[in-house]
């Protein structure tokens, strides 16, 4: 029988750490089934009968946040045989607000006082032997990052699973309040685990409607509960949740005053507030940011002489997938005499398609590198509250801009980004802004026709960034006036730990994880739809017959063009071009650099540069002004490639909520497209008054609606409702 064993605690505690510690490498991480907050579990070193699971960071248990649900549940229904509170020693009170609720759920608790060498340096005291006798459980001073009493700790959270008897439960509550618990008590008595028979009393007691759900009342029981909640509210003047709240912040108060000595604090400034003076500073911050990021990108992504990115990618590129790889496949291939359609699959199709996303990888992990010190030493919680008080405007929160900067490089990591918002619909509102951010791919198309159609302008470029930020805002602004998206976003209730030189082992874990679901992707979704693109690309009906084309204008995909550029006619993608237009568009959903490839090969100039430049005139001659304009909005903010959408996918952690991104995606693209070439070129001469017309406006009037309309006003439980509804 094996041992379960919750970390449990506060966010930024050093829970992880301490897992880590724990568990070296022996761990798995995943998603809690059905959303997406981090799931981690490992085996204890050397001991592989005791299961560890890091639950996610919490403040309380109430159902405030998909943290807190998906931690109660975990614990109230999986019922570990142990919990080890992890307890941030700086900041004891509001640490033990959760412990004492973890007290309540008759799973025997230990107590781990982390941080000791902090406060230790602080010249505080912490009693534990005073404070296991005041909470009822054991206590124990660590330090993660040390790895100071470690071994310790899990023993007593071993013995303690062990325990036959149970643990006292901490009372936090006065005589008044107690006597109402205890009558819940006596009526829901047989209806609940007898252990956990307290923490159903005082949920029910703060009338938790998910908790009331959960036990089988009639509705006199429930009448005789609301009663006896009513009298307490009355007496004392405030409502049960309030009551509850402050009954409990004051026997921590308590307890605190008893067992911990704080040396009176000098008004002397730490290092790290001195630093924080320059960096958070109203004027300084942004620019001292900019710096900062714009070294990390030049390190990860910068052209060639400075940056180990590029230098890893150009080599993977040019010569691993350049050279190597193809040549030795190549080699192998004519020593078995392959078929050749075969062969073609094998390299036009899978190297070509793979090699292409892998070449990314060094880039990518130079990247999480680089974020995941930033991220380490304590500079991001720092980024996140200086950026909360610009996107706190339009609906966003501080956190959500990370992931934005990250998509200018590529889109994929910038998704994967969004794993450090922990507000679950903070987090899908910047998953679906996120592909809206041009990324490197996009950049040759903007390129393209800038270059072709619009004489090099760089107003052209640049306008095409402010509209992916236009879109950014706009979708920001729409969605929180919906239901499902309502509400502030997540009160910023971000501490800023102190400064402190990172960890290598936990930024090499981190990037490494992060790196390497990128890398499985492309063995998996990029290898699929790379196969399925080969074929239509080098399959065709020519002379009355089906096989291999040579000629690109033949192939699958080009009557697959001709069949669906009907769709794009109101977008203003007419005649010669429609069809290659329509083509260009699915090829780009494999990557957006193939959007150029592709009208390359259609334009019959074969290999193209970048840009490129070789078919600017054919391009020009094809290309209306508002078209060019029209096809480049569409380009910029459609469905991102297949890499994104997988990340997507992967971060949603749910196949509704994935589609209505792309969807949503897709669709704003192509009413933008729209408005874009019918009032546009009807203000210029190009177009006509037509029918379009009329829904351009139309939707441009919808557009506005949506914008200023006044949205859903939520009320808490309803928010949280949705959430769950959300992630089933
Ligand atoms: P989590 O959010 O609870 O998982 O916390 P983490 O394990 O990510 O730790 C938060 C921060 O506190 C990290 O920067 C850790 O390096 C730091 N940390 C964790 N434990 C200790 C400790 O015992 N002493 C000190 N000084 N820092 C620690
Ligand atoms: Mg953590």
């Amino acid at each position: 029988m094996s041992i379960n064993i919750a970390l449990a605690g506060n966010p930024n505690c050093g829970k992880t750490t301490l897992f880590n510690a724990l568990t070296g490498s022996r761990q798995r991480v995943g998603n809690w089934p059905g959303v997406t907050v981090e799931k981690k579990e490992g085996v204890l070193k050397g001991q592989a009968d005791v299961l560890i699971r890091d639950l996610p960071g919490i403040y309380s248990l109430s159902p405030y946040s998909l943290e807190e649900v998906v931690s109660r549940n975990y614990l109230v229904n999986e019922h570990p045989e142990a919990i080890l509170n992890i307890v941030d020693g700086t900041n004891i009170e509001r640490n033990l607000y959760l412990t004492t609720q973890l007290l309540e759920l008759g799973i025997p608790v230990v107590a781990a006082i982390n941080m000791m060498d902090l406060v230790k340096a602080n010249g505080d005291v912490i009693d534990c032997k005073k404070l296991s006798k005041e909470l009822g459980c054991p206590v124990t001073e660590i330090s993660a990052l040390k790895k100071d009493g470690i071994d310790e700790a899990i023993k007593l959270a071993i013995q303690a699973a062990g325990g036959k008897e149970q643990q006292k439960v901490f009372d936090s509550y006065s005589k008044y309040v107690r006597d109402a618990l205890s009558e819940i008590e006596r009526i829901i008595k047989g209806k609940v685990d007898d252990r956990e028979i307290l923490w159903y009393a005082v949920k029910l007691f703060e009338r938790d409607l998910r908790i009331r759900e959960m036990v089988d009342l009639s509705e006199k029981d429930k009448k005789k509960i609301e009663e006896s909640i009513e009298r307490v509210e009355k007496e004392l003047d405030d409502d049960s949740e309030s009551i509850i709240t402050s009954q409990r912040y004051e026997a921590i108060g308590k307890i605190v005053a008893d067992c911990v000595k704080k040396k009176p604090v000098k008004e002397k400034l730490t290092v790290s507030d001195k630093i924080d003076k320059i960096v958070t500073n109203r004027v300084l911050a942004l620019p001292i940011f900019i710096v900062i990021m714009f070294g990390v990108y030049s390190i990860a992504m910068g052209s060639w002489p400075f940056s180990i990115g590029t230098m890893g990618t150009d080599w993977a590129n040019d010569v691993l997938f350049g050279e190597w790889v193809p040549n030795g496949v190549d080699a192998f291939l004519t020593s078995l005499h392959v078929d050749p359609v075969l062969g073609s699959l094998i390299q036009d199709g899978i190297v070509a398609g793979v090699g292409a996303t892998l070449g990314f990888v060094p880039q990518m992990l130079v990247l999480f590198f680089l974020l995941a010190l930033l991220e380490d030493c304590g500079y991001m919680a720092r980024v996140a509250f200086i950026m909360d008080r610009i996107f706190r405007r339009f609906g966003l929160s501080g956190k959500s801009f990370i992931p934005l900067l990250v998509a200018t490089g590529c889109g994929v990591p910038g998704i994967m980004s969004s794993r450090t918002i922990e507000q679950d619909r903070d987090r899908k509102m910047t998953i679906m802004t996120t592909g809206f951010i041009p990324c490197g791919a996009k950049m040759p198309i903007i390129a393209l026709f800038a270059g072709a159609v619009f004489g090099g302008g760089s107003l052209v470029a640049t306008s095409a960034f402010m509209i992916g930020i236009a879109a950014v805002i706009i979708t920001g602004i729409i969605l929180k006036k919906f239901k499902a998206f309502a509400g502030e976003p997540a009160p910023f209730v971000i501490e800023l730990p102190p400064y402190h030189v990172p960890g290598l082992g936990n930024v090499l874990r981190t990037t490494w994880e992060r790196g390497w679901s990128f890398i499985k992707r492309a063995g998996t979704l990029i290898l699929a739809s790379s196969i399925v693109l080969w074929f239509l690309q080098s399959f065709g009906f020519v002379n009355g017959g089906f096989g291999m084309v040579d000629d690109n204008n033949y192939s699958l995909l080009a009557d697959l063009g001709r069949a669906l550029a009907w769709i794009f006619y109101p977008l203003g993608w007419v005649g010669d071009m429609a069809w290659k237009a329509t083509v260009a568009t699915f090829t780009g959903l494999i990557a957006k650099e193939e959007v150029v490839n592709t009208f390359g090969i259609l334009y019959n100039a074969g290999e193209v540069a970048e840009d490129g430049m070789e078919i600017w005139g054919l391009v020009a001659a094809d290309f209306s002004v508002v078209a060019a304009y029209s096809f480049m909005i569409f380009q910029l903010l459609c469905a991102p490639c297949f890499a994104a959408m997988g990340a997507i996918k992967r971060e949603m952690n749910n196949t509704k909520w994935t589609l209505f991104a792309i969807g949503y995606m897709t669709a704003f693209a192509y009413v933008i497209a729209l408005i874009v070439y019918q009032l546009g070129g009807l203000l210029l001469g190009i177009v006509h008054f037509n029918v379009f017309t009329i829904v351009a406006l139309v939707l441009l009037g919808a557009l506005i609606y949506l914008l200023c309309r006044k949205g859903y006003e939520p009320d808490r439980e309803a928010i949280i409702g949705v959430e769950l509804n959300g992630a089933k």
